[in-house]
């Protein structure tokens, strides 16, 4: 394969998973970071044989340096990079400025240099919230804005918006689509994890003593950084304006448990096994930041269909089960979790 592909936030747990699949297949692969002088040696330590089939540039979502030398060249961006905390930050614009900004960065410089295809990670956050009503959902559902959703929640969703209105307006010939994946779980590279894969390490290593009442859908690393790839190889009038959610299955947090029990019975000492009753959940909400992001989420079904992406990009999600065996190994292997 002689195509270059930019995947913006290489750093990252999605971002490094479709570099390693571009790699894999020959692609010469662009990434940006914040600070590649930082950042590359980690890179090339992960890549070791890349040499110059992987170049690494900084640029940062908030500002122009470095964006037109990382899409020189590019046929196709796979923008990943965005703000994912765990903390919910005071002010929302503190996420939502530089996921818009940053998105509408990334489409102008790709743009201007000629590049054709723009897959945005965009995610399940601008299909599946402010809809109380509701709690089966599919890739034609958007999160109602006027609910006031959590800050990272309008982030997805505003610079998701703001990108489909952008290319509709200026760059009507450039092939975009999203990919929407609810939570990533899967294995890790090293202890530098994604916001998702805490709750996994939560999990098993005794630090949640009982189990919220929620759930979550689950999808896997490999998933989503296949429907990246599939994105930027499909025939255009495939992709082209489409929305992609990833998404295996709903589980509740009771049912990721014992399904870890039962699969890494070796891994599972400090799973806890009993339910933490609503109004406890409320009441840590008032101390903790982790319990205040859940706290909304007590008891409610929020289910993400992903059978569209299955069924346009032609391929089968990995069970969630599978995923969260893996995810629970890779974070024992890794030296992560000492369960
Ligand atoms: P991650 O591991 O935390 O990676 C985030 C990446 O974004 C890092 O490479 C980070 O670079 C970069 N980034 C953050 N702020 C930046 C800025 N101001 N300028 C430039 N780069 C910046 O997160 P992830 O789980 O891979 O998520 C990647 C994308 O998937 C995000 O768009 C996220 O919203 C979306 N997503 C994730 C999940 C999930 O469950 N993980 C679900 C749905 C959607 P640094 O190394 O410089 O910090």
């Amino acid at each position: 394969m002689t195509a270059t592909v930019l995947v913006t936030g290489g750093t990252g747990y999605i971002g490094g998973e479709i570099i390693d699949r571009l790699l894999a297949k020959g692609y010469t692969v662009h990434t940006t970071v914040r600070d590649a002088v930082k950042s590359e040696p980690k890179l090339r330590k992960r890549w070791p044989d890349a040499g110059e089939k992987l170049k690494v540039f900084s640029a940062d979502l908030t500002n122009d340096p470095g964006w037109a030398e990382a899409n020189a060249g590019c046929e196709a961006v796979a923008h990943v990079a965005s703000p994912f905390p765990l903390d919910v930050p005071k002010n929302a614009d503190e996420l939502i400025v530089p996921a818009r900004e940053g998105t509408l960065r990334a489409l102008k410089f790709a743009h201007a240099a000629g590049v054709k295809r723009f897959v945005q990670t965009s995610s399940a956050a601008a299909i599946a919230y402010g809809q109380p009503d509701k709690d089966h959902f599919d890739h034609t559902d958007w999160t109602n804005l006027d609910a006031n959703p959590p800050p990272y929640i309008q982030s997805k969703t505003v610079a998701e918006r703001a990108a489909r209105d952008w290319v509709e307006a200026n760059a009507p010939d450039m092939v975009f689509c999203s990919v929407n994946p609810v939570a990533v779980f899967g294995p890790v590279y090293d202890d530098d994890m994604s916001t998702s894969v805490e709750m996994v390490k939560k999990i098993i290593d005794g630090s949640i003593p009982m189990i919220p009442n929620m759930g979550i859908c689950i999808t896997d690393v490999r998933d989503v950084g296949e429907a990246h790839v599939r994105a930027i190889e499909a025939p255009a009038e495939k992709v082209r304006g489409e929305r992609f959610p990833t998404s295996e299955k709903f589980m509740w947090i009771e049912e990721m448990a014992e399904t870890i029990r039962q699969r890494v019975p070796q891994h599972s000492g400090k799973v806890p096994k009993r339910r933490m009753p609503d109004w406890l959940a409320k009441f840590l909400a008032l101390f903790m930041p982790e319990m205040r992001q859940i706290k909304g989420e007590l008891g409610n079904i929020r289910d993400v269909s992903g059978k569209h992406t299955e069924e346009v990009l032609g391929y089968t999600y990995i069970p969630a089960e599978q995923t969260l065996e893996d995810t629970v190994k890779s974070l024992v292997e890794k030296g992560i979790v000492k369960a």
